[in-house]
């Protein structure tokens, strides 16, 4: 019997945790599975909701499964660990942020990795055996899973209180402190889930009048004990009061990891800092996690709980002795490690592996990516197997990305590999190609059921090899969103400019403005020449005035002049003039569709096709157009 239940009914993607007799602790093979379930449904029409619950009548997930954790990080390995939070809290934050309703049941305990999967979605629904709470500061590790989030943002310093004292929420609580939307009796669930599915239509699950909030009326008095800045603050006022609420509190954060006590209210504060959000919160949480086997208490009271069972933990710290500097070196930016929701590996098949492609499909292997790479004159990318043709390229492939010469190679490309896509694949044409060819394609994949964009590329050899090209996206919101995490391993900035085409728009405007002011600068340049100015006061005052742009002030045409650029290697593009009098052709090609009057365009490419045809342009940079300008006089053809 399968750990998880995945199905579609009627009208509703139900999953259902399958472990009763663990309390249904969520596994990492749980966690992907969901996370492919959510992504599966995305785009799929049948699917109007989703449902989460769990099977048994003790718990609808008792916390994250972290046997594995514990055995890999007592041998002194890490990365399982943190390859699974990285994982999981991705799947967090992708309940959160899901373009359908998300309704769960939470029925029974609810605690740890189960708020992470319970109470992130749109609808979470508890009963009267609800009882959910974040007791990880007793296993020497801190609220995560988005826990945090949540409460930070609970009223007052319930959120403290919580964190650190793992106290149970029934359901009148939950719902108060934001853990749960509704309450409806639990002998209606069966009938709640059946109009869910059969419906598909949310506004057919209408909770009752929950029970009274107990926590709600003990708010002032956790507000006044839990007010204090550092844990410290805090225990000092537990001690100087009497009350039970107090001395019970007292008891349970003695028995946790101080270390891990002290993080949770430090952690709450600094969320609290500017807008609340849920991957704010888990970005904070990984860097705990990141850090918390090798530096923290972790292990230790995974052992004492719950291996060894001796319930005697021996914590790095006094409760009442955690150095501020401790706490802060467990919070601390994690540079590279930085948790960035980046998806698990995805299949690329990527066509066209020149000056471009090759650096592109090498950057996406480097980031873990699989990919097949072809290209007819039989080059290769660092890290990529070699298909033998475009459609074994295809084949399989999450994802396809072609980045070929023009759009006429396209097509021929697209019609060979559109039928080997499997469905709901996305085609991502990154070349640079004419706006009929790119909605050409776009049309031949939707009628196949496949995604496309269309998202040339600016930004050179140098961004293609560095990652920071620039992607001008035209095509659906679900292929951009399934296609992101690639454009942010390939460049630095995406922008999604709107449906089948308009990337391709974007990126001849933008050329066309390229084109016309490299013209404008060369010849500039050519006739201060004449008129006696040095060069260097013309950068100097043209990059400052108002003539200046990004021909003159990043890629200045003048040899020694300004910041390095092929000017300073004899004209060795960079971008190749015959690339920009394609880019100018275009350009005028679009204008002519759509009737735009396009002098300088069509100035701009005239000049282009000249020099590359009869000058000796083609291969040089387009920036050589300045020692073609001064060779010149002003009759002359
Ligand atoms: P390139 O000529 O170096 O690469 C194109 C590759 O496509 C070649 O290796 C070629 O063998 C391959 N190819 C051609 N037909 C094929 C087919 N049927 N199947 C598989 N492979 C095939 O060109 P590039 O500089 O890499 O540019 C690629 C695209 O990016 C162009 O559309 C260009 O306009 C655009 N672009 C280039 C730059 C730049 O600075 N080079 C900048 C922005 C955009």
């Amino acid at each position: 019997m399968s750990d998880i239940l995945i199905r579609k009914v009627g009208r509703a993607g139900h999953i259902t945790l399958n472990r009763p007799k663990a309390l249904n602790a969520l596994s990492y093979d749980m966690c992907l599975a969901v996370e492919e379930a959510l992504e599966t449904w995305r785009d799929d029409d049948e699917v109007a909701l989703i449902l989460i619950d769990g099977a048994g009548d003790k718990a609808f997930c008792a916390g994250g499964d972290i046997a594995e954790m514990y055995h890999t990080g007592a041998k002194g390995d890490f990365d399982y660990g943190r390859q699974f939070w990285r994982d999981e809290y991705r799947m967090n934050a992708k309940l959160n942020e899901y373009p359908k309703p998300i309704v769960s049941f939470l029925h029974g305990f609810t605690m740890g990795g189960g708020v992470g999967l319970g109470c992130h979605g749109s609808h979470r629904v508890v009963g009267d055996s609800s009882k959910i709470s974040m007791p990880e500061c007793a296993i020497g590790f801190i609220p995560d899973v988005g826990g945090s989030y949540l409460l930070a943002k609970a009223p007052g310093r319930l959120g403290e209180y919580l964190g650190t004292t793992a106290a149970r929420m029934g359901p009148g609580d939950a719902i108060y402190a934001g853990f749960a939307d509704l309450y409806a009796p639990e002998d209606t669930w069966d009938a709640l889930k059946s109009q869910l599915q059969s419906t598909g239509d949310i506004s057919v699950l209408v909770g009752q009048e929950p029970p009274a909030s107990p926590m709600q009326a003990q708010q002032a008095e956790i507000d006044a004990l839990f007010m204090g800045e550092a844990l410290q603050d805090v225990l000092n006022t537990l001690n100087g009061s009497d009350s039970p609420l107090a001395q019970k509190a007292l008891k349970a954060i003695q028995a946790n990891a101080p270390l891990s006590t002290a993080t949770t209210i430090e952690a709450l504060h600094r969320l609290r800092v500017g807008e609340i959000t849920l991957r704010k919160a888990l970005e904070l949480e990984f860097r705990v996690s990141h850090r918390i086997m090798e530096h923290g208490d972790f292990l230790e009271g995974i052992r004492a709980l719950i291996i060894d069972k001796d319930k005697s933990p021996k914590w790095q710290h006094a409760t009442s002795a955690v150095p501020a500097v401790d706490v802060s070196r467990m919070l601390m930016p994690l540079g590279k490690d930085k948790l960035d929701f980046r998806e698990k590996a995805m299949k690329i098949g990527f066509i066209g592996l020149g000056n471009m492609g090759a650096p592109m499909a090498a950057n996406l292997a480097k980031a873990g990516h699989e990919v097949a790479g072809f290209d007819v004159a039989g080059t290769k990318a660092e890290g990529t197997s070699v298909a033998e043709s475009a459609i074994v390229a295809a084949d399989g492939a999450d994802v396809v990305i072609t980045m070929l010469p023009n759009g006429t190679i396209l097509r021929s490309v697209a019609d060979e590999v559109i039928p080997a896509m499997k469905p709901g694949a996305v085609l991502l044409d990154c070349s640079t190609v004419d706006v009929d060819s790119a909605r050409a394609v776009a049309e031949l994949a939707a009628a196949a059921g496949l995604g496309a964009l269309d998202a040339p590329v600016s930004g050179g050899i140098g961004g293609a090899a560095g990652g920071t090209l620039t992607f001008m996206i035209g095509g659906s919101d679900e292929a951009y969103a399934k296609a992101k995490p690639l454009f942010d391993i390939m460049g630095q900035k995406s922008v999604h400019c709107g449906a089948a085409g308009a990337g391709q728009a974007a990126k001849i405007c933008n050329n066309m403005i390229l084109g016309v002011t490299m013209v404008a600068t060369c010849e500039a340049f050519a006739l201060a020449d004449k008129l006696g100015l040095s060069r260097e006061a013309m950068f100097d005052v043209v990059s400052t005035s108002s003539g200046y742009s990004w021909s003159m002030n990043a890629y200045c045409p003048a040899p020694g002049v300004g910041p390095q650029s092929p000017s300073d290697n004899d004209y060795t593009p960079g971008f190749a003039s015959e690339l920009m009098l394609k880019d100018l052709r275009l350009s005028q090609q679009a204008a002519e569709g759509a009737d735009a009057d396009t002098p300088m365009g069509q100035k701009a490419m005239e000049l282009y096709r000249q020099f590359v045809e009869n000058e000796g342009g083609q291969g040089r940079d387009f920036s050589a157009m300045l020692p073609r300008f001064e060779a010149r006089g002003r009759d002359q053809d």
